[in-house]
């Protein structure tokens, strides 16, 4: 059964971009706009509320479009483009240090801004940057 829905998905995206990092992006932020929407839904008459779910909708709308277009060329230098942009760099290193938060611990450098990681547990340490040599310590 679940090999046949599979099957299916992968038919269904045959010569079609699918969805790729932009496309997944834009899905996982129409949450955020809805919740606006939901949470302003009693101001200056609704209207701020209207806004933001049709941002939601768009992005929604944006992201599947992108899923099903077959103009595979624009969709890759779109999703390149996004790929080499610095909002997508902050996401995903975002996601990385929070996926692996249980077994470490990541300190900012004071001076040249870098994150660094350390494991957790190791009680009070010197911390070097490898960037630029500042060192501090600091609990892990
Ligand atoms: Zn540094």
């Amino acid at each position: 059964m679940r090999d046949r829905i599979s099957y299916l998905f992968s038919r269904i995206f045959i010569g079609r971009c699918g969805f790729d990092e932009l496309s997944r992006f834009l899905m996982a932020s129409v949450p955020v706009p809805l919740l606006l929407s939901m949470l302003l839904r009693k101001t200056a008459g609704g209207y701020i509320s209207m806004f933001f779910f049709a941002v939601s909708m768009v992005l929604f709308v944006w992201s599947v479009w992108r899923a099903f277009s077959s103009q595979l060329y624009n969709r890759k230098c779109e999703n390149d483009h996004f790929l080499s942009s610095s909002t997508y760099h902050s996401v995903s290193d975002t996601v990385t240090r929070l996926s692996q938060m249980k077994e470490y611990r990541f300190f900012r450098c004071r001076t040249c801004r870098t994150w660094l990681r350390v494991p957790r547990g190791k009680g009070k340490i010197r911390i070097d940057c490898p960037k630029c040599g500042n060192s501090f310590i600091t609990k892990t």
